[in-house]
């Protein structure tokens, strides 16, 4: 399943490293960075990436970035938010 979200061009995920060959390589960051950002508004503790749910994605500014940083990303975001 393909990602066809407007995420995929957020240009936070410009300066994620590149998932070389890895596992996350062709995932969707702006769905890691979501499920991140859920996961850190809700303070969870019990954290799970799941890669393999995450949505595929080919393109935007996204494209071959690590979604363990997009995640990582996203749940700092999400943290900082619930204090809000
Ligand atoms: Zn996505």
């Amino acid at each position: 399943m393909a990602c066809n979200k407007e995420h995929r061009y957020d240009l936070r995920f410009e300066n994620l490293p590149f998932d070389q060959g890895g596992a996350g390589r062709h995932r969707c960051v702006g769905c890691a960075f979501e499920k991140g950002y859920n996961d850190g508004f809700a303070r969870n503790e019990q954290l799970s990436m799941d890669l393999d749910a995450l949505e595929e994605s080919q393109a935007g500014p996204g494209r071959h970035k690590s979604p363990h940083a997009a995640y990582a990303l996203g749940y700092l975001k999400g943290v900082e938010d619930s204090y809000q």
